[in-house]
Parts: structure tokens; sequence; C-alpha cells
């Protein structure tokens, strides 16, 4: 892979792009130039592919981070008088029920450990004690901590019970395989800068038809009214409001370069390559993994911190950073992890590259007990 010599990301998003990708964005673009709007429309085919989606679901683009694109999603598709389910193990999951909280729809919380995934079973006896509610929504890869909660178990339960599924896949859309045959669902959202390896600034909600249809008149925000997006461009091939034309060009280019990599399948091989390789060198320094490998998800791993008492995440996040590699800080309550991601423009190499910057990170810091606190405690 062509990267040039900036540092390279280990993050979930923004993550490292190709420099194809980045080339695609030497150029403006007029919102009105139907060049430019059919970009929009054959991005939206292909995303609507990559679920098989066919002809029952469409896409809608959105402005903005990703967030912005489940806070559209939560409000235009769940009703005023809705009630929303949200298995909750990690910071995402907590994050739709903050988005709930504001948009005022009633959420009903189903707490599950940070290690733990959420099952079909969970979910079914929340509706189960909860006839009220309406609509789950689920997160399938809960990137705090990189744990690959069971979608499909969920999605069956929902479809049987009859309840909507809105799935929350910024972290493992087009990496981790989601059908809609297997995985029904009322609305997917995810983001141009996380597996699809685009640049950050859109992202975009995959609806069944009928159910976007349902939508007008729902949305409690003009902005980020889906239903409005979706009829104008429909109307006028264009985007409403201001489109990131550089982010769109950037998209098209990593999709372009998606498909041609092989798809689904051959990103997920990638990334589980990257894992692999990453885990294996980190565990040889010592370093032990906050999740059990059955639910780890190849997308970014948490580590435990050493127990080193020379370690600080700020000096050892610039120990590695001065060798190229940027790290990301962890993101659970309890425990004192830091993260590495396996997703973006990268291969084992960059894998092997980080685990030996890590390395010499350590013996310059003088960090000599790698193991956690937490295996002491247990031997
Ligand atoms: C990245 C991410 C989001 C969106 O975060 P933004 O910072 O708004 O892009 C939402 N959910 C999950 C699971 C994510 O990984």
């Amino acid at each position: 892979m062509i990267l040039g010599n900036d540092p390279i990301l280990l993050t979930p998003g923004p993550l490292t792009t190709s420099l194809q990708t980045k080339q695609a964005m030497l150029r403006d673009w007029g919102s009105w130039d139907a060049a430019f709007n059919r970009i929009t429309a054959s991005l939206c085919r292909d995303l609507v592919d990559i679920v098989r989606g066919g002809d029952d679901y469409v896409c809608v683009p959105l402005q903005g981070s990703g967030t912005f694109s489940v806070e559209a999603a939560i409000g235009n598709v769940v009703p005023r008088t809705g009630k929303v389910l949200v298995p909750n193990n990690g910071a995402y999951c907590a994050r739709i029920l903050k988005i709930c909280n504001y948009l005022g729809r009633s959420a009903v919380e189903l707490p599950v450990p940070e290690d733990q995934p959420a099952t079909a079973a969970m979910v079914e006896a929340a509706l189960a004690r909860d006839p009220a509610i309406t609509h789950v929504a689920q997160v399938h890869c809960e990137t705090g901590a990189g744990l690959l909660n069971d979608l499909a178990g969920i999605a069956q339960v929902c479809a049987r019970r009859k309840v909507g599924l809105i799935v929350d896949a910024m972290s493992s859309f087009a990496a981790l395989p989601i059908d809609v045959q297997g995985v029904p669902f009322d609305a997917l959202i995810a983001a141009s800068g996380k597996c699809l390896e685009g640049v950050p600034g859109m992202g975009f909600v995959i609806l069944r038809k009928t159910v976007l249809e349902a939508c007008a008149g729902n949305s409690h925000s003009l902005a980020l009214d889906l239903h409005d997006q979706y009829a104008y461009m429909q109307k006028t091939t264009q985007w409403r409001y201001t489109p990131p034309t550089h982010v769109v060009a950037a998209l098209r280019a990593a999709v372009d370069q998606f498909i041609e990599e092989g798809g689904q399948p051959a990103r997920l091989a990638r990334y589980s390559d990257n894992c692999r390789t990453l885990v294996e060198g980190m565990r040889a320094l010592g370093f032990r993994t906050y999740l059990k490998p059955e639910v780890q998800a190849p997308i970014i791993v948490t580590f435990h911190a050493p127990a080193d008492a020379a370690y600080d995440f700020k000096a050892f996040y610039a120990a590695v950073r001065a060798r190229g590699y940027i790290l990301y800080p962890g993101k659970l309550t309890q425990v004192e992890t830091f993260r590495v991601g396996c997703i973006g423009a990268i291969d084992g190499n960059e894998m092997r590259n980080v685990v030996s910057a890590v390395a010499a990170a350590l013996a310059d810091l003088g960090i000599r007990q790698v193991a956690p606190a937490v295996d002491r405690k247990a031997a």
C-alpha cells in the first residue's frame, strides 16, 4: 500500500486512507453539477448493494460525522410515541440512550457488562417484559471495547416479534457480513470514514423503503430530516444544503478500491489478519487483551495498560507517535486500557511495525512490568 510519510492512524476513524483516496480530493465540485450528483447516486446504489438490499432498501446520505446520522435515524424512524430498547455494553450504546433523551424518544436501557455481548435471549426477555417497546437500537460492533454483539440473532428476534430494528453498524459496515436476508433491519447507520476507508464528513442511513416512506413528518430536526433529504434528492438529484463534495469524491474512490479488493469478504480477511498479527505481537511483549477472543471483533483491540508505575498513557502515546504510529486512548469506565485500531488502508506490515514501535517505546520509558495489574491479582 502506498501511504506516504504521514503517521499511521491506528484509530477507528479518522483512519489511514490510501493515496488514491486522498488524491480524489484534489478537485472542486459544484453541488449542481450533474457529474457530481451522479457520483452521489452511484455511491448510494453501491452502499445498498453491500447489504444486498436490492429494491427494498434505499440509502440516504447525510452531512456530518456518524453521530449525526445515528441521531437522524432515531429521530426519523422512531415515532414520537415509540419506545426504544437499547442494549448497553459500551460508550456508543450509551450515546444512543443520550440521543433518545435529547429527542424526547422514550428509551429503556438493557444493561450488559462491557466485556459481554448483547444476545438474542437477553433482547427477547426484555421485549417480553415490556410489550410497549416498538424498536430495538443495537450497536453491531461496540467500538468502545471492540466487542462484537450478536446482531443476526437479535435481528431474528425483532423480526419474529415485529419490533423495528435500528442498527448502528458504524464500525462494522463493509467489514463484517450484514445481509438483509439474515439481518432484516428497518434502518442501518454507517459513515464514510470507517471500514469503507474514506475520509470523515458524511454518514448514511440505509432504510427499508416502506419504513422511510412512513417517516414523513416524523423528524424532530430540519437538517436531519432523512425523508426530506431523500425526497429532495429523488426530485433534483442534489443534496439538500451544501454537500461535503470532497468527502463524497473521496468515498467514491474508496468504494472503487473496496470493490476492487474483493468487497466485504476481502476486507474482513485483511482486518482479521491485522488483528491477529497485532494481538500475537503485543502478547509476545507481555500485553493482555481486555476481551476474550470469542467476542473480539477484528476492528479495534483494547489492551490493558501495563502495571508498571512508569506507565503513563500520554508519554507512551508520544513515544509511539514519535515512531510514526498513532494509538487511541481507552474508553472503559472501570479499568485502565488503551486501544489499537486494525482498520484503514493498512496491512500486516503496519501491524508488525507498530508492535516494534511499542517495544521501543517501552524500553524508552523504562516500562518492565508490561502485564496488567489484573493478571498479577489473578496469579
Ligand atoms: C465511530 C462510531 C460512531 C460515530 O462517531 P462519530 O464520532 O460521530 O463519527 C457511532 N457508533 C459507533 C459504534 C462508532 O464506532
